[in-house]
């Protein structure tokens, strides 16, 4: 019961800390290679719990001793989960899109800590929550429900909007601007391709396709692809003519822009614009979405001011974000000791969420 009240004072957010492997080549690397990480399974801790071994700090007093630092988050998922197992956590919001709610997953996390991984990998939550959402509406299919399935795949790169199913346009920016439907509590984004789904397949050629034209673009503006981040929006438009209903969902899947710490002392020009643009939005998600926690639970809902229009993100998924919305965020880390800074900045960040 408590359990439950908590859950309903936190609003329609959770966050999910994902741990990622050693990878082989770390592995290689050094013989003897240790977490930095207590997560649950390791140490008998709750799958709730984390605990982050900290650097060792000396006291005023020249002691020298370990700082620990604990988090519990909606879920912890070691470096043993699979795609699959956490896949399952998250049905019941993919299954939520098709009910008619706005969701949105994001992936937040220091460029190499599992966020592509988890979110766009062959076997990633992409892929699975489409495979789930063309069975799903087969069955309803039956039960006389029609659906039209449509997607579109942006980027944001420097506060600016791009089409990554546009390969000319990822070049040389097009006019893209947004803007919001009240009634219908939906977005359009001028001078971008939505694509019709027939089938399952299609959504993968425009996966496949999306990740070719960021290749390219990459391969011309250096490491373009961690300092962005890409939304992939898929609507389902549900309509039942013997019931006379219909019912509109929207699903967002977000790989954010790499969450490090950047030096401003080392960037300048072009690098230091990019810079501004991360912090900026990373730190106006965390704004928007703190605030709709509190708005959740002070009452007068919505009176709140949500700061949606200081970024291009948060303005983009204002209805993604807020009222008849339910969001998840993936906070992926490292359990490399090089990175504990960044690491200890993302959890965090999540916690601030949370
Ligand atoms: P990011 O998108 O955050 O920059 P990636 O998803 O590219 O990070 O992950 C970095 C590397 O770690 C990749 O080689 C990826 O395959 C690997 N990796 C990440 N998470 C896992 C995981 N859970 N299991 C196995 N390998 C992983």
């Amino acid at each position: 019961q408590l359990h439950n009240t908590i859950q309903e004072l936190k609003g329609n957010i959770r966050v999910f800390c994902r741990i990622r492997p050693f990878l082989p080549r770390e592995r290689k690397k050094s013989e003897e290679i240790e977490s930095v990480f207590h997560y649950p399974d390791s140490h008998s801790l709750e799958p709730r719990e984390l605990l982050l071994k900290g650097p060792t700090v000396e006291s005023s007093l020249g002691h020298v001793h370990d700082k620990n630092y604990f988090f519990s988050f909606d879920r912890v998922f070691s470096p043993e989960a699979t795609n699959e197992s956490v896949f399952q956590e998250i049905t019941h919001l993919v299954q939520s899109a098709i009910d008619g709610y706005n969701v949105s997953i994001f992936a937040y996390g220091q460029t190499g800590s599992g966020k592509s991984y988890t979110m766009l990998s062959n076997d990633g939550m992409v892929t699975r929550a489409v495979k789930q959402i063309f069975e799903y509406i087969e069955l309803l299919k039956e039960k006389g429900w029609n659906y039209k399935l449509q997607g579109q795949f942006l980027e944001i790169y420097n506060e600016k909007i791009y089409d990554l199913l546009d390969k000319n346009g990822l070049m040389q920016q097009q006019k893209h601007d947004i803007h919001h439907d009240e009634r219908e509590r939906r977005t359009t984004v001028d001078n971008v391709r939505v694509i019709d789904f027939e089938d399952e397949d299609m959504v993968y050629k425009m996966l496949g396709k999306a990740a070719e034209n960021r290749f390219i673009a990459a391969t011309k503006a250096n490491e373009r692809s961690s300092r962005s981040h890409t939304v992939f929006t898929l609507y389902i438009d549900g309509w039942n003519e013997s019931m006379n209903q219909v019912c509109r969902g929207t699903l967002n899947l977000v790989d954010l822009a790499g969450s490090e710490r950047l030096s401003f002392s080392q960037a300048e020009g072009e690098r230091l614009r990019e810079t501004q643009a991360i912090n900026k939005s990373l730190s106006c998600l965390g704004d928007v979405i703190h605030a709709l926690g509190v708005a959740a639970y002070v009452s007068g809902k919505g009176k709140n001011h949500i700061p949606y229009r200081n970024s291009k993100l948060t303005y983009l998924l204002r209805y993604a974000l807020g009222e008849n919305a339910k969001t998840l965020m993936f906070v992926n880390v490292s359990p490399l000791k090089s990175q504990i800074m960044d690491t200890l900045n993302s959890l965090r960040f999540a916690k601030k969420v949370n």
